[in-house]
């Protein structure tokens, strides 16, 4: 047994970023300055919001993508190509339909030069220790979605990756099952039964990552920066009921929840002076105010901890931190340390019948919302009042990739239609000032 003295480092990632050059010309940033080293023996768990380069930062360690700037380093030499100490397991399985579970399984090792014989021998014993075993000449059609995902692993794991990547691996399956795979994947590597030196596990699941990781790095959107590096400790099987469990939940719910770019914790750069980033739009989260409507009223009885009320209702933190960066953004509800109380106006907004909601909304939305701000600006400085969507989708797409920024159009028009600031012209495309009122918008902040 050879005693290693100094950490080695895996994996090293310095000051990369990663911008994609819109239809238009324009270079959207997705990755930010991301300053990350991955030494072997840990399970790493990268947490964030959808959208937020999770999946992008891990094709750059695996080389399928080069970053924009920045370096790679593979065991402290620069990467060039693909990562040949890295394989991964998609969150869609991504098996070949047409190929048995142990062709599937030996596709990996036949990439990597292993004669036949021996391709054999590995995939067998692969597919025997991840619990395939007699399944090896079936199809993917004919397995469970549980099944199809240990076909994942056993090809991922096949090569002995020294890293082996994870995107949402859980994500496509049932409670249960996830629950199962994601323990007998613990097992697994606590037992020391796979050769793998580290793990890279991709999540927007607090527990998940609780649950499994020995560090987690929070990533955050719009650009994706790190927000957070976390060292966890308590040892395994952690419960989830226990205080220390919940409290490192709570914790990383906290930094999750903190809706603006502003709270990233900052990364020392090399250049003391970065030019000034262009004005922000803000990025709205793709939620009806219907939803924020609905989720204020249940929070009238139900103030405060903001994880608590996600478990108790039942959400998904990716399914409610839209809604609660809404009302955030509307001024209808504070955060605070994780938790959450409604404002004065989010007050009057549950008192209000529907035209006094419409009236709060119409409000919140012209005085603290830029783009539909500048809708408004637009429309009425136009004779017709009607302008085309593609004037606004050119000035998102200067700050969103163009998926996104087609996403920001709909939430701000839908949001304005509620407010009836302005309606939307399906067969033209056109925006239209919905009614001449008198535009007086009072001052109103929380
Ligand atoms: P996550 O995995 O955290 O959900 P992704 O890494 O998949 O995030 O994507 C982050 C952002 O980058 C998204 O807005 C996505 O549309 C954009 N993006 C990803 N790949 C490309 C690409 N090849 N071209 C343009 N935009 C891209
Ligand atoms: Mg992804």
């Amino acid at each position: 047994m050879v005693v290693k003295v100094a950490t080695e480092s895996l994996i090293a990632l310095q000051g990369v970023s990663k911008s994609y050059k819109q239809p238009n010309g324009q270079q959207i940033i997705i990755l930010d300055n991301i300053n990350l080293e991955l030494i072997p023996g840990q399970i790493v768990a990268l947490l964030g919001p959808s959208g937020s380069g999770k999946s992008t930062l891990m094709r750059i360690i695996a080389g399928l993508v080069p970053p924009t700037e920045g370096q790679v380093f593979y065991r402290n030499r620069p990467l060039k190509g693909l990562n040949p100490g890295v394989a991964i397991v998609f969150q869609n399985f991504a098996l070949y339909p047409w190929l048995t579970v142990l062709e599937n399984v030996e596709l990996g090792l036949k990439a990597k030069g292993e004669p036949p014989e021996q391709r054999r021998q590995k995939a067998l014993h692969i597919i025997d220790i991840i619990g395939l075993d007699g399944f090896e000449n079936a199809y993917p059609k004919e397995l469970s979605g549980g099944m199809r995902q240990r076909v994942g692993f056993a090809r991922a794991l096949a090569v002995e990756p020294e890293l082996l990547c994870m995107d949402e691996p859980f994500s496509a399956l049932d409670v249960l099952t996830a629950e199962n795979l994601r323990f007998e994947l613990l097992d697994l590597w606590l037992d020391r039964r796979i050769p793998t030196q580290s793990i890279l596990i991709v999540t927007h699941g607090i527990e998940e990552a609780v649950i499994l990781a020995d560090r987690i790095v929070v990533i955050g959107r719009n650009p994706g920066r790190i927000r957070a590096d976390i060292s966890v400790t308590l040892p395994h099987y952690r419960e989830r009921k226990s205080p220390q469990f919940q409290e490192l939940v709570d914790r990383v719910y906290q930094i999750l929840t903190k809706p603006s770019l502003e709270e990233t914790i900052s990364v020392p750069t090399s250049q003391p002076s970065t030019p000034e980033p262009p004005p922000k739009y803000q990025s709205l989260p793709p939620v009806r105010i219907g939803a924020i409507a609905g989720f204020l009223e249940l929070l009238e009885e139900r103030q405060g901890d903001l994880y608590r009320l996600a478990q108790e209702l039942l959400l998904e933190v990716d399914e409610m931190l839209p809604i609660v960066e809404g009302a955030k953004l509307m001024n209808l509800v504070a955060l605070k340390e994780g938790d959450i109380t409604l404002t004065d106006i989010g007050k009057q907004f549950i008192a209000g019948e529907i035209d006094d909601r419409k009236q709060i909304i119409r409000t919140q939305i012209l005085n603290n919302i830029r783009i539909v701000q500048q809708i408004h600006r637009l429309l009425l400085a136009k004779r017709n009042q009607r302008i085309p969507e593609e004037l606004i989708l050119d000035i998102l797409e200067a700050h969103f990739s163009t998926e996104e920024a087609k996403r920001q159009l709909n939430t701000a028009i839908e949001w304005g239609r509620y407010a009836e600031i302005y309606g939307y012209d399906e067969p033209s495309g056109e925006i239209f000032l919905e009614n001449i009122q008198s535009e007086t918008v009072t001052a109103s902040t929380s």
